[in-house]
């Protein structure tokens, strides 16, 4: 037990250690930040999110730990190394832009680097370790948190999102870091605030891990919107060219929770063809189903002006009429 908290003390010293060497690395990498400034990040940011960069090398990092007194297994078993099958022991992250991932109390956990260029994977996080497991912690909590308390919090899906927000003065934001949200990082977040606005990328990735969210936020009592990004773009992109205000205003017109669910169950049908129409009212149904009788009559109305097919109609497709075994089409 003893060992294992000493453990723990010694990776994170590790991992504070290597996001300074990795923010040295930056500093000293003028491609490096052109890249960062391109993408319109600045100075100010770098430091405030402690970036840096992985060098294009097999052991630099590695030396550097072991000059200072890091023992190899514990290297590796923090997820900075690796050991091939013929035992030869090498960096994970090489020449990657670098993000060290805070805990709620702002110790180094873990990380994620992204490549420089089109190259694959995107994005290398740390595996799990003694202290880093990626379904419970939220990137960017610590920052939000200090930043002030809030009554309502945003979560996009990735670093950038997160960065970008922030330098635009939109600080109550969490990334969920491409995984689909946990119950686990929804009970965390319970713990601060009540109302969420869900702001995932615009691509059917993002979709889909928009309704997962979604169901979990709300099995976890939290109040529920969602926020579109246009032009299949995510908050990254839309924050840089339309500026604060820009997202502050398809923020402020986030849709509620059921309207989503509508809007998504139409999807590309159109309500000027029969079939569509049809095909809408009874997946829309499917949905009306678990709604308290106040909000039924708020939605039925809406549903039933959207689709043309009476409200009386879909009154009686939810009170179990003949519609009722119908299975919705995926
Ligand atoms: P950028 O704007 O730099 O291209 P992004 O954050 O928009 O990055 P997405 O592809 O939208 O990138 O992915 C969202 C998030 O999902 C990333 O920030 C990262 O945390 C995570 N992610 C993406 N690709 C991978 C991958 N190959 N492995 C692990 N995590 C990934
Ligand atoms: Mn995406
Ligand atoms: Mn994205
Ligand atoms: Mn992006």
């Amino acid at each position: 037990r003893k060992n294992e908290t000493e453990k723990k003390e010694v990776f994170y010293k590790m991992n504070t250690e290597a996001a300074r060497y990795f923010f040295r690395n930056l500093t000293l990498n003028k491609n490096v930040r052109e890249y960062l400034y391109r993408r319109g990040i600045s100075e100010k940011t770098i430091r405030h999110f402690g970036l840096g960069y992985s060098e294009n090398s097999w052991d630099s990092l590695l030396k550097y730990l072991k000059a200072m007194n890091f023992k190899q297994d514990h290297i590796i078993e923090n997820g900075l190394a690796l050991k091939s099958k013929e035992g030869r022991v090498y960096d994970r992250f090489r020449n990657r832009l670098m993000f060290p991932v805070f805990d709620a109390r702002g110790r180094v956990i873990g990380f994620g680097g992204r490549v420089l260029d089109d190259s694959k994977p995107k994005y290398l996080n740390s595996p799990e370790t003694p202290i880093f497991h990626k379904g419970t912690n939220l990137y960017g909590l610590n920052f939000a948190l200090k930043a002030g308390k809030e009554r309502q919090y945003i979560i996009v899906e990735g670093y950038m999102d997160l960065i970008s927000l922030h330098q635009a003065g939109i600080t109550n934001v969490v990334a969920s870091l491409g995984t689909a949200l946990t119950k686990v990082q929804a009970r965390l977040l319970r713990r601060y605030c009540e109302e969420i606005l869900i702001s995932y990328d615009a691509d059917t990735a993002g979709q889909a891990a928009t309704l997962r969210g979604l169901e979990i936020l709300r099995e976890e009592g939290f109040d529920v919107k969602v926020i579109k990004v246009p032009d299949g773009k995510d908050p990254d992109d839309y924050v840089r060219k339309h500026g604060e205000e820009g997202f502050r205003n398809i923020a402020s017109s986030a849709l509620p929770l059921i309207d989503y669910r509508l809007e998504n169950a139409k999807g590309n049908l159109s309500m000027s063809q029969e079939e569509d129409r049809i095909a809408y009212a009874r997946r829309a149904t499917e949905i009306l189903k678990e709604l308290d009788p106040i909000e039924k009559d708020v939605y039925i109305r809406k549903v039933s002006e959207d689709s043309g097919i009476s409200e009386n109609a879909l009154m009686d497709m939810l009170k179990g009429g003949k519609g009722r075994e119908q299975q919705e089409p995926e």
